[in-house]
């Protein structure tokens, strides 16, 4: 069962203990893959990629049963392991909350995937390619038919995909990965239409996870990309699997090509 929205701006009015020791105990650490330090990693990484420009986008890791989530309105590019905020994932309440941020409007969507999913990882980008495969899409000028998926096939990066997004990543004979999509199967992604507040987002992106049972994320129209792995280098891959194949795209749709 999802928590809903107001589960989650209920949990951040009640739980406030970011000041004790024990709290901050669970953002230091020397491990450059520590939640905490990876997530600061993460988002300056993604900050030179246009991929969370203007304090938009999220990175969060699930550890245990404690979920990392990023900050709303920190600059990606200078984020700092002490601006995280950490929910325990059982109860849904904040853990570690810093006194002078807010948390994330992407945290009940993380949820979702960490949920539904069983991911370890969730990545929300603003990339601009992301947007325009959802503005192509909503104009109907590749398939007419179908204005609510993103859909592709025959295009080698789609082999880096995992069905369902967390899928397994051993490595068969020939070095296909055996969870993932192959060459001749057709990549579909669903496109939600985008609200004036990030978290009323979360049960349209739930009803795409059950729609689309084989998806590894979600487009939002005119606003970017949600997706997700088990792990963060399955997440990671994937938002730059993703990216590739809708910059392409773009370009195939400028040269007058279809996707599918
Ligand atoms: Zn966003």
């Amino acid at each position: 069962m999802a928590a809903s929205h107001q589960d989650v701006q209920m949990n951040n009015e009640e739980q406030d203990d970011s000041s004790t020791t024990d709290a901050d105990s669970l953002i230091r650490s020397n491990d450059p893959l520590h939640p905490a330090n990876h997530i600061s990693d993460l988002c300056r990484r993604f900050y030179t990629l246009g991929w969370v420009t203007g304090t938009g986008g999220g990175v969060s890791i699930r550890h245990g049963n404690h979920i990392y989530l990023a900050p709303s309105g920190v600059q990606k590019e200078m984020m700092q392991p002490t601006d995280m905020f950490v929910m325990d994932f059982l109860t849904k309440q904040y853990v570690r909350r810093p006194q002078a941020l807010k948390p994330s409007a992407c945290t009940p969507l993380f949820l979702a995937a960490y949920m539904h999913r069983n991911a370890g990882c969730c990545i929300h980008t603003h990339s601009q390619w992301a947007v325009l495969v959802t503005l192509i899409c909503e104009a109907r000028l590749q398939n007419p038919a179908e204005r609510n998926v993103f859909a592709i096939k025959e295009i080698e990066q789609i082999k880096g995909i995992s069905r369902g997004g967390s899928g397994s990543d051993d490595i068969a004979e020939g070095g296909r990965k055996v969870g993932n999509l192959g060459y001749y199967d057709t990549l579909r992604i669903p496109i939600i239409v985008n609200a004036a507040h990030e978290e009323d987002l979360t049960e349209a992106l739930e009803e795409a996870l059950e729609l689309y049972p084989e998806t590894c994320a979600v487009l939002v129209q005119r606003h970017g990309l949600y997706v997700w792995g088990k792990d963060v280098a399955q997440a990671k891959t994937q938002a730059e699997s993703l990216d590739h194949i809708f910059q392409l795209a773009v370009e195939m749709h400028k040269l007058g090509l279809k996707w599918v």
